[in-house]
C-alpha cells in the first residue's frame, strides 16, 4: 500500500465517522479499527498502532465527554486527536544536528548497500552547497567495486568536490585521508559514504566502527530504503546500537511502498527523519518535517 493510499484510508475512517448520524461510541470505536488496520497493512509495527489506539482513546475519553458536546465540536476533537498521534508517530522530540557556515561539518552516511546512500550523499552535497556552504564528498567505499566511479560521476554533474583512492583497500584510511584535506581546504559540509554490504554482518559493523572512529564525523546519517516495510525496524536498531546515528533519510518514498517500516523505525531508534529521497534525480530530495509530513498524508 502507498503512503498516499494510507492517507486516503485514514481519512475515510475519521470522515464516515464525523458523517454517521450517531456520532457516539461504537461509531468512535469502529474509526479507530479502521484507522489501525490501514497502519498495519502500511507496514506499521503492530505495536506502535496498538499504543496509538490506547492514546487516542484516552485522548478523547468519548465516555466522558460532558453531554452538551454536539457533534462537531466530538468531530474536531477526534480529528485533532488522530492528527496529533500520528504526527508523535513520526516525531522523535529529538533535534538533530545543524551543520553550522564558517567550520568544518564532516557527515558519515551508513546504511545497507542498495539503500541509495552514494545516491544521497550527492544530494545532500548539492542542497547545501545550494544554500552557500562548502560542500565536498568523501568515498570510503573500498569494497564494491565501482563505488568509487558511481560517486565520482554523480559529484562531476553536480560540481562537487570528491576524494576517493583507486589503490588504498582501508576504508578508514581513505576516509580519513579525504577528511583532513578537506578540512584544510575549509570545506563546511564533508559527506563521507561508507560501504553498505548485502546484510548486516559482523565485518560490516566492525568497518564502521573503524571509519567513525577515524573521522569523528558531527553527525551520522542512516539511509533507509523506504520500501522495505517490517525488516525496517530490526535493521535501524542494529545499526543505531553500532553506529549510533543522529539522522534517517529515508529513501524511494516516490515508488509503491507503504512505508510504514520506516515509521517504525524512527520510533523503535527515536531518531527524527530529516530527507525523503524522491526520486533518482539529484533535486529528488524533500525535507522532512512531522508535521506537514502528516497534514500532507491526511491530504
Ligand atoms: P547505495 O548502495 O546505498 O550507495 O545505493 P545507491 O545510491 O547506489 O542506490 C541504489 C539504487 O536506488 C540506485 O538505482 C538509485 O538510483 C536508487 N535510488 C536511490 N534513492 C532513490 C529514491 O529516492 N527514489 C528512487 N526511485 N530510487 C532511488
Amino acid at each position: 500500500m502507498v503512503l498516499s493510499d494510507l492517507g486516503r484510508r485514514i481519512n475515510a475512517a475519521v470522515t464516515d465517522l464525523t458523517r454517521s448520524q450517531n456520532l457516539d461510541e461504537k461509531a468512535f470505536e469502529s474509526m479507530l479499527k479502521e484507522l489501525c488496520n490501514a497502519l498495519v497493512s502500511a507496514d506499521v509495527n503492530i505495536r506502535l498502532v496498538q499504543q496509538l489506539r490506547k492514546s487516542i482513546k484516552a485522548k478523547v475519553d468519548f465516555k466522558n465527554l460532558p453531554p452538551t458536546t454536539n457533534a462537531n465540536s466530538k468531530k474536531r476533537l477526534i480529528q485533532q486527536a488522530v492528527f496529533d498521534h500520528l504526527v508523535d508517530l513520526v516525531d522523535p522530540h529529538a533535534e538533530p544536528y545543524k551543520p553550522k557556515k564558517g567550520r568544518s561539518n564532516v557527515i558519515m552516511f551508513v546504511g545497507l548497500q542498495g539503500a541509495g546512500k552514494t545516491t544521497t550523499c550527492t544530494k545532500l552535497a548539492r542542497h547545501y552547497a545550494q544554500r552557500g556552504f562548502k560542500a565536498c564528498l568523501v568515498c570510503a567505499d573500498t569494497f564494491r567495486a565501482g563505488a568509487y566511479d558511481q560517486l565520482k560521476q554523480n559529484a562531476t554533474k553536480a560540481k562537487i568536490p570528491y576524494y576517493g583512492s583507486l589503490t588504498q583497500t582501508d576504508p578508514s584510511i581513505v576516509a580519513a585521508e579525504g577528511v583532513a584535506r578537506f578540512k584544510k581546504e575549509k570545506f563546511e559540509i564533508i559527506i563521507v559514504d561508507t560501504s553498505g554490504r548485502h546484510r548486516q554482518e559482523a565485518d560490516l559493523f566492525a568497518e564502521m566502527e573503524q571509519v567513525q572512529s577515524a573521522i569523528k564525523p558531527d553527525q551520522t546519517i542512516m539511509v533507509l530504503d523506504g520500501t522495505i516495510g517490517q525488516a525496517a525496524e530490526s535493521q535501524s536498531s542494529a545499526f543505531k546500537s553500532t553506529a549510533n546515528f543522529g539522522a534517517i533519510i529515508i529513501t524511494k518514498t516516490d515508488g509503491g511502498a507503504a512505508g510504514g517500516g520506516a515509521i517504525s523505525a524512527v520510533a523503535a531508534t527515536h531518531t527524527p527523519i530529516i530527507f525523503l529521497g524522491t526520486g533518482e534525480h539529484m533535486l529528488d530530495l524533500e525535507r522532512f518535517a512531522p508535521k506537514p509530513f502528516i497534514s500532507k498524508l491526511l491530504g
